[in-house]
């Protein structure tokens, strides 16, 4: 490959690329017009991610100062055609796992350069905000706070960026009453593989929307998103509650998923071979009652801990004990473990922030981090805790591990997500950091016994935020959507430039 690169200067501060890659020698050199910046020293940040496990150096990182400037850079990679091997593939916070936003030799679009302007809109009872994608949902919370709303679905960690989580899917507790984040969109602004500027929603050129939605960043990069709002509340009523069978814990999650009137949030942690109990808490859950909860004695024992959350504002505080009451009335948990604690809203949603500054102290969140995310159909998942708790997981000492179930109907099948087939379905996320190379290895195993398992008993489980190293993997993680999916690609991004971290297309030149 040769490839050179100039800096100069003219109205608009333009970089231009001699892009000769696999190209006739003979074809001109074009410049490409941005307001924004190449950088082609300095980028190891674009060849790595949270992951930390697969690194692969970009050709260059394009800075944007403007939407026209992504949509520039693409339209020129479209218009070498299949006489350059060039990508683009977007990063948002390089929060994946194994890749997903790298561009080895690439383009990487640092979409955080766009970050800035955000606009909320209050009409009639559909308030929304207007935000760039390259932007922190920790800072769409904040802008949103000022107008007295917030978004409706989170992650449970906040520094992320609107495009990166949108083209997953962004799950949290919240999920089981407003879907996933990516059903709480209303529309999009996405730049497709040949560079048009395109805006989508349920109304206008809804196929991109829905296929972007989840989509993988296949076949657009969102340059901007339109997110549904709701009134936000000032304080949150943070509650566990321990069980020791895996039964009895899911029955209650089910329950106070379906009930009517019920909890805001609704999660869940595994607890496998450890002593206490507060020290396995990740996130900032400081109980009121941090001796009572010391002096539980798990035993070693795999324990089931259900977590809650209810919104309130300070004048509604009685009434919200009473209802919080009646509704922990009816579960059946261990009762010497009702541990609540009270935070700010802001404080609850950033709570893995607070935990992040605590690992960043002593040296662990840099580490590699081998997540395995499962959707697991309803029916399956107590085959799934029997075969897995406590058997091919031994111990919770390198990560948390999260449980809790979401209604299928609060998702909308016209998006790229695809979910296990039945009406309810679990998340149980793994999330360890390993110390060193022997434990990478350990956890990594752990992960192929897990996923080994769920493929011996057919278990029907989805993977989330998966990486295959082939096509075939692709195709059967879709399943019948594979069609729709491979089609949008074809209308959408026809010579497989973007997002080529997924690895589902290859660029064929
Ligand atoms: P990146 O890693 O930068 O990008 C992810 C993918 O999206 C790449 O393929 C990239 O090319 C593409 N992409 C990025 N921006 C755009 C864009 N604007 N347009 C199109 N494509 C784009 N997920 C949950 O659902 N729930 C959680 O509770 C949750 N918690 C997490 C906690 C931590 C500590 C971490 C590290 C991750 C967590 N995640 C969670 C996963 C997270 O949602 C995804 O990894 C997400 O992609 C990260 O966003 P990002 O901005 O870092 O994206």
């Amino acid at each position: 490959m040769l490839l050179k690169q100039h800096t100069t200067t003219n109205i608009l501060s333009t970089t231009v690329l001699l892009l000769c890659c696999c190209m006739p020698l003979s074809l001109p050199t074009v410049p490409i017009p941005v307001h924004g910046r190449f950088t082609f020293d300095g980028n190891e940040f674009a060849g790595r991610d949270f992951g930390n496990q697969l690194h692969s150096l970009p050709w260059a990182v394009l800075h944007p100062k403007k939407v026209s400037d992504v949509a520039s850079t693409i339209k020129h990679v479209w218009h070498m055609g299949l006489a350059s091997a060039m990508t683009v593939a977007a990063r948002g916070h390089g929060h994946s796992l194994l890749g997903q936003a790298q561009a080895p030799h690439g383009i990487v679009i640092s979409m955080e350069s766009l970050r800035g302007e955000m606009q909320v809109v209050i009409k009639g009872k559909s308030p929304y905000v207007d935000a760039p994608a390259g932007e922190l949902w920790i800072n769409v919370l904040h802008h949103c706070l000022i107008h007295g709303l917030a978004p409706k679905s989170w992650t449970d960690y906040l520094h992320l960026t609107v495009g990166g989580t949108l083209s997953n899917a962004g799950i949290s507790g919240q999920a089981f009453r407003h879907g996933p984040q990516i059903s709480n969109v209303h529309q999009l602004e996405v730049i497709t593989g040949k560079g048009e500027v395109v805006v989508c929603s349920e109304e206008k050129n809804a196929d991109l929307f829905h296929g972007v939605l989840g989509g993988l960043g296949q076949f657009g990069i969102i340059t901007r998103a339109r997110i549904s709002l709701e009134p936000a509340p000032k304080r949150v009523k943070w509650i566990r509650v321990v069980y020791s069978d895996f039964a009895t814990f899911a029955r209650d999650q089910e329950r106070l998923i379906y009930a009517e009137k019920t909890f805001d949030y609704i999660e869940g942690l595994v607890i496998v071979n450890r002593t206490g109990l507060i020290n396995n808490w990740r996130s900032s859950f400081d109980p009121q009652d941090p001796d009572e909860a010391n002096q539980f004695v798990s035993d070693g024992r795999t324990l089931f801990c259900l977590e809650l959350t209810m919104n309130f504002n300070p004048d509604e505080e009685a009434h919200i004990d009473k209802d919080i009451e009646s509704l922990l009335s009816e579960l059946s948990y261990i009762p010497s473990t009702l541990f609540v604690t009270q935070v700010s809203y802001v404080e609850f949603l950033d709570r893995v922030h607070a935990a992040e500054l605590k690992l960043r102290s002593k040296g662990l969140w840099d580490l590699p981090h081998p997540w395995l995310n499962l959707l697991i159909p309803r029916s399956k998942i107590h085959t799934f805790a029997d075969g897995v708790f406590g058997n091919i997981l031994t111990d919770t000492n390198s990560g948390p591990v999260l449980i809790y179930p979401v209604n299928k109907s609060k998702w909308d099948n016209r998006t790229s997500f695809v979910t296990p087939d039945e009406d309810v379905f679990y998340l149980v996320a793994f999330l360890p950091h390993a110390a060193e190379s022997e434990g990478l290895q350990q956890l990594q195993d752990q992960n192929r016994r897990i996923l080994n398992f769920c493929d011996s008993a057919e278990l029907g489980v989805k993977q989330y935020l998966p990486h295959y190293e082939s096509q075939e993997e692709w195709r059967a993680h879709f399943g019948p959507r594979w069609e729709i999916f491979a089609q949008r690609k074809s209308a959408y991004d026809p010579l497989a430039i973007l997002a080529p971290g997924q690895r589902i297309f290859q660029k064929s030149i």
